[in-house]
């Protein structure tokens, strides 16, 4: 592990300074300071740079952000803002996009258990398409049609292509043996295009998959995306989505191919497959990973002689599930020296009641590292915050979006209240100690 951060895992405007690493103009230890940790800070222009580039890779139209990667109405507002469309995969995800204010023919639905209420509002708001993922759901927009008089939905639908990539098991999603989509296998799919292709309540726009997340390698998106393409053109779709899945760099020495690389390998994948026609992608780990770090404060350093480092901090498996998920890795250095050597070797973990809790298992962190010190994970802007819970009942961290050496709150933190917003029982009256009465006596008092 290099003595330093690596700088390509940090957000774009990310520059060292004299008290520390800023980002967006801002000090890191400014913001923990300000608005408390943990805490999600988002480099803005970083997530503003990365929406372009998607768009002019794979032009205009060609680019939907795939908002389950990192949802808030800031986010939604900015991904639509940028040209983006709208990639959403539950009522909720098209709440939120629609409070954004993003028009419903810049949102497409996706999701492989869309209940009727779903389905009936993303067509009565008449979103872009539905992305039809069963012949169960196909029997409800059917349904809706015929009984509520709803218009015919336009769809896509998602198939299986029997490629699978990604770098777990749990984000691998476009094998035959898959919750989502019709299989290529057995003309399962073929039947699909032909059911919907009839029917009075769908107006066939596409074909769709998606293949897995976290993929590095170009060559293997654009092997998913020729699996569907040659499809696509058998069966003369109007328009090919290939998904998202396209990798980042968690950790120094990684390197993830850029969107060019991308557009590039599936153009001519898909080409080779026959298909002429347009391509969209749905990026959402690319959009907003980088762009995103968390910072932590430091509470408690156990050293186990002879045994390891423990470093314990605010948060945990509660704001970042993904090392417990899938085993994933992170980097973590010291925003108040970010250039000073890291010999310490530490667990760094969070402050859940699960020995399962860590966030980085083999952390290289500054020897003088200190109870209260700030620290920051980098590469946490996707499937952080959107994955985030109260387990332990601790309320789910802010997030500040930085720029131009302002910082602002996009989502504020939750609080104590927060926790106990659902909870219907009143709080306890705080009875003087003494005999218990029994509830259901009739004590003789006025009700
Ligand atoms: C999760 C998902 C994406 C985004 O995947 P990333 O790896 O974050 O780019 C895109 N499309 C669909 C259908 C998905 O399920």
């Amino acid at each position: 592990m290099s003595s330093v951060i690596a700088t390509g895992l940090l957000p774009r405007t990310a520059e060292t300074r004299p008290g520390g690493l800023a980002v967006g103009g801002v000090l890191l230890t400014e913001l923990a300071r300000r608005f408390g940790t943990p805490l999600f800070v988002y480099d803005e222009e970083h997530l503003r740079q990365r929406c372009r580039e998607a768009v002019a890779a794979f032009g205009p139209d060609g680019v939907a952000y795939a908002s389950k990667a990192f949802l808030c109405t800031a986010m939604a507002r900015l991904a639509h803002e940028e040209g983006l469309l709208l990639d959403v995969a539950s009522g909720g995800e098209l709440r939120v996009a629609r409070h954004a204010g993003v028009p419903a023919d810049r949102i497409v639905l996706h999701g492989n258990n869309k209940d009727e209420a779903e389905l009936r509002t993303a067509i009565t708001a008449g979103v872009r398409y539905v992305v039809v993922d069963s012949f169960d759901e196909m029997d409800r927009i059917e349904r809706l049609h015929a009984t509520e008089g709803l218009p015919p939905a336009r769809v896509q639908l998602r198939v299986a292509p029997g490629v699978a990539a990604g770098a777990h098991e749990a984000i691998r999603t476009g094998g035959n043996d898959s919750k989502f989509g019709f299989g290529l296998a057995g003309g399962v799919a073929a039947a699909a295009v032909r059911r919907a292709a009839a029917s009075p309540a769908m107006i066939l726009e596409g074909v769709h998959a998606h293949v897995g997340s976290q993929v590095l390698d170009a060559a293997e998106l654009a092997a998913g995306a020729a699996a569907v393409a040659r499809f696509a053109a058998e069966v003369g779709a109007r328009r090919l989505t290939v998904g998202g899945g396209l990798g980042v760099a968690y950790e120094a020495g990684q390197r993830a191919p850029s969107f060019a690389d991308w557009a590039a390998g599936v153009r001519a994948a898909v080409r080779g497959a026959g298909w002429g026609g347009a391509v969209t992608v749905e990026p959402g780990r690319s959009i907003a990973a980088q762009a995103g770090l968390t910072l932590y404060r430091v509470g408690t350093i156990k050293r186990i002689e002879g045994v390891r480092t423990y470093v314990s901090v605010d948060g945990g498996m509660s704001d970042n599930l993904r090392p417990a998920l899938y085993g994933s890795r992170y980097e973590v250095f010291l925003p108040r020296c970010p250039g000073a050597p890291r010999p310490l070797r530490a667990r760094l973990v969070g402050k859940h009641c699960e020995s399962g809790d860590v966030i980085v298992d083999d952390a290289a962190l500054p020897a003088d590292l200190r109870v209260s010190d700030v620290l920051a994970t980098p590469v946490t802007g996707a499937y952080g915050y959107a994955m985030a819970s109260n387990y332990n009942k601790l309320p789910r961290p802010a997030v500040v979006f930085v720029r131009e050496g302002r910082a602002r709150t996009v989502v504020r933190r939750e609080t104590d209240e927060d926790l106990l917003r659902l909870d219907v029982a009143g709080p306890a009256e705080l009875a003087a100690p003494g005999p218990v009465r029994s509830a259901g006596a009739d004590t003789g008092a006025p009700r």
